[in-house]
């Protein structure tokens, strides 16, 4: 488990958190929201010990990060927005194998992980392209792979799927969600609502406040109240608000099905 607790942090005069906190749980699904410039980066440095907290304190698994700072970025695997960016090798099997260079391994158990991770990434098949002939999609699964290698306990994924197409997005949220049912904790930073369909609990962080809850809550809130109001809603989101607002009628447990939302509005205007 991570314990975020009261911390405050600032870039020189810039302060981006105040008073701060935040737990995440062991094996929970978790999307990070929030406008550009919310912070979410600066939440993801904290938790790598690349930037350090100036009061108050991050727990991991009840120890302190700044103390056992090597154990902790064992513990935290890594995605970024572009693949092309994370990749230093032309072999598949050489980039999964340079995650876990320096770490002591002998050739045996590399092998044998490169194995499992490359079953885990649906990429078994290809492992002998060079990684030039992957698509967009499998070369994130190959950097979700080289981050899976030293079996971190929690995956991030900064706007990890902001470039990929929806089929391909699908794809690597399924594989998120077998991930998390191994009992890996994901935290997403997304921009796509869309994306909640599979995820737990949301974290948004909203001018330095924070809303935490569970997925279906933070979707009642949006389509309800005025949560979402700075958020840029999938159209969805926007069809189930008016349908809300003009007929009271809540069909926030709905939205990712296109045809229960027509469905309703079908019923709407039948009702006229
Ligand atoms: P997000 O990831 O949500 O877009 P960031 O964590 O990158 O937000 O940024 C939070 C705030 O901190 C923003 O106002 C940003 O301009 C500022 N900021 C981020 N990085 C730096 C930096 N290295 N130096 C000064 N200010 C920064």
């Amino acid at each position: 488990m991570i314990e975020i607790k009261n911390i405050d942090f600032s870039y020189y005069e810039r302060e981006v958190f105040k008073n701060f906190s935040l737990k995440l749980e062991d094996g929970k699904f978790y999307t990070l929201l929030g406008k550009n410039g919310s912070g979410k980066s600066t939440l993801v440095k904290l938790l790598l010990g690349i930037v350090k907290v100036k009061s108050g304190e991050i727990l991991v698994d009840g120890k302190n990060l700044t103390d056992n700072l090597y154990e902790v970025r064992k513990n935290i695997g890594m995605v970024f927005q572009n693949p092309d960016e994370q990749i230093v090798s032309e072999r598949i099997d050489e980039e999964l194998a340079f995650s876990m260079e320096n770490y002591g391994y002998s050739s045996m158990e590399m092998r044998e992980r490169i194995e499992e991770v490359l079953q885990e990434i649906n990429l078994l098949e290809k492992r002998d392209l060079r990684i030039s002939q992957l698509s967009g999609g499998e070369k994130q699964r190959l950097c979700i792979g080289s981050a899976l290698m030293l079996k971190p306990k929690v995956l991030v994924l900064d706007e990890g799927t902001a470039m990929l197409d929806e089929k391909n997005r699908e794809n690597i949220m399924e594989l998120l969600k077998r991930l998390r049912d191994r009992g890996v904790t994901i935290l997403l930073i997304s921009h796509h609502l869309d994306e909640l369909k599979y995820v737990d609990e949301v974290i948004y962080l909203k001018n330095g406040e924070l809303w935490q809850g569970d997925r279906d809550k933070f979707l009642k809130e949006i389509i309800t109240g005025s949560l979402g109001e700075s958020l840029e809603l999938p159209p969805n989101f926007y069809i189930a608000r008016e349908i809300f607002r003009r007929k009271g009628i809540d069909i926030s447990k709905n939205l990712f099905s296109s045809e229960e939302v027509a469905e309703h509005l079908w019923r709407l205007s039948l009702k006229k």
